[in-house]
């Protein structure tokens, strides 16, 4: 038989893929990586406007506590001191995310740990919610009506198109609850943004690999499998399996991007618009990422969106109902024997870049055979 011209046909250029093409270059494998976007990177892929590094696909802020992947991702660029603090505003009231003793100041005049738990238990104990069942009950159960009304209920079901009490619990438990004034949204050791925007990791990893952009999978598939002895598809698991089992449920979002010709817009990289009347969920002005001096900005508003076929899949709906049709999907998955699937699509998870290093790592470390 002919030998093919790769070891591995890499589907998507996003931060699985690249990661992946990278250990398998120093493995001495050819690898070639496709992208149906016109761009490498996928959802980290930052885009230079006015000198601005703007964040395509909404904010991005790296934050690990593996030591490893904070070493690994640091061998492509150099990390400032970014620590994400968004900023809340319900119906034009500012409120320090997360919560925490900043927030419970403003809303309560609370001013010492003791009195902040002691208004929030207040709240709670009428509720009766010993083991959260969804959103709702979770977030209820961790901060009280007040912060649940005015800071989560209606961004949360902006958000993800459906009432709080259909979403799962863990989503909320992303974020930190502080009994101190620290607003770091992230309790991790290590944190920032790189210096010079995420395309700098993204070419590192892709150095010496050979790519073709505009390219879908699906279009040229048979052309395409041919090329390389293994896949690995980081895209959208029910669509390489035809949605032979039905479709799973992202949500998308639509991003507004406007140039403004002013030095500082909101004085703050995320700021949240929590009400349910304003129709986006946030707008991130891209410069205070890098702490930037241009003369002009640049802002995103983000809308969310009900996705239908064709509009990008941005987050994993991992609710009862697609979790049960994912597992079908995964048992098909696990019989194929020269495709890895890998990364946020494929593995259906709502994962974080650091997670989505970590699944690349791991993987290619056991595909590779490397230590
Ligand atoms: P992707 O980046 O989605 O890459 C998949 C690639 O595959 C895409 O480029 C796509 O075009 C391509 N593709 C799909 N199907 C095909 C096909 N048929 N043919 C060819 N190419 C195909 N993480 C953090 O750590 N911190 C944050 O602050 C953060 N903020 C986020 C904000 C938003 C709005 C979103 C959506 C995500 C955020 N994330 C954040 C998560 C982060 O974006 C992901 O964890 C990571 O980028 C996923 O990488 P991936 O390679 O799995 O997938
Ligand atoms: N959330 C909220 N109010 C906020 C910010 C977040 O209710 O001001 C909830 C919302 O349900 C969201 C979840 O917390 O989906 C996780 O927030 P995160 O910032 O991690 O979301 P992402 O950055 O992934 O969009």
């Amino acid at each position: 038989m002919d030998k093919k011209k790769y070891d591995y046909l890499i589907v998507g250029a996003g931060l699985f893929a690249s990661t992946f093409a990278h250990e398998a270059l120093k493995a001495g494998k050819k690898c070639l990586v496709i992208d149906k976007r016109d761009h490498a990177g996928g959802n980290i892929y930052c885009k230079n406007i006015e000198g601005i590094n703007v964040h395509w696909y909404g904010a991005h802020i790296f934050h690990t506590n593996d030591k490893a992947l904070w070493d690994y991702v640091n061998q492509f660029v150099e990390f400032n001191r970014y620590t994400n603090s968004p900023i809340a505003n319900y119906k034009g009231e500012l409120f320090n995310l997360p919560f925490n003793m900043n927030t419970f100041y403003r809303l309560w005049g609370t001013k010492t740990p003791e009195e902040a738990k002691k208004k929030i238990a207040e709240q709670i104990a009428p509720l009766n919610i010993a083991a959260p069942k969804n959103l709702e009950e979770q977030a209820l159960k961790l901060v009280g009506t007040d912060i649940y009304e005015k800071l989560i209920k209606h961004y949360t079901e902006k958000q993800w198109g459906r009432k709080a009490t259909e979403l799962p619990a863990f989503i909320i438990k992303r974020l930190p609850v502080r009994f101190n004034y620290d607003n770091n949204y992230f309790n991790d050791k290590y944190q920032g943004i790189p210096i010079g925007g995420y395309n700098k990791i993204i070419n590192g990893l892709l150095e010496g690999v050979d790519i073709r952009l505009n390219t879908d999978f699906f279009k040229d598939k048979a052309e395409l499998e041919n090329l390389a002895d293994k896949i690995v598809f980081t895209g959208k698991i029910d669509e390489y399996f035809d949605y032979q089992f039905g479709e799973l449920e992202y949500r998308s979002l639509r991003f507004e991007t406007e140039v403004i010709d002013a030095e500082n817009y909101q004085g703050n990289a995320v700021m949240n618009y929590t009400d349910a009347e304003t129709s986006f969920t946030r707008i991130i002005e891209h410069k205070h990422f890098e702490f930037g001096m241009q003369p002009k900005t640049v802002i995103t508003k983000e809308y969310p969106l009900i996705e239908s076929k064709g509009v990008e899949p941005y987050y994993p709906v991992n609710d009862e109902h697609n979790m049960a049709l994912f597992k079908k999907y995964q048992e098909l998955a696990d019989q194929q024997i020269n495709v890895i699937f890998g990364g946020r699509l494929a593995e259906y998870k709502y994962y974080d870049m650091h997670q989505v290093l970590a699944s690349a790592l791991h993987k290619s470390k056991l595909e590779l055979n490397v230590q």
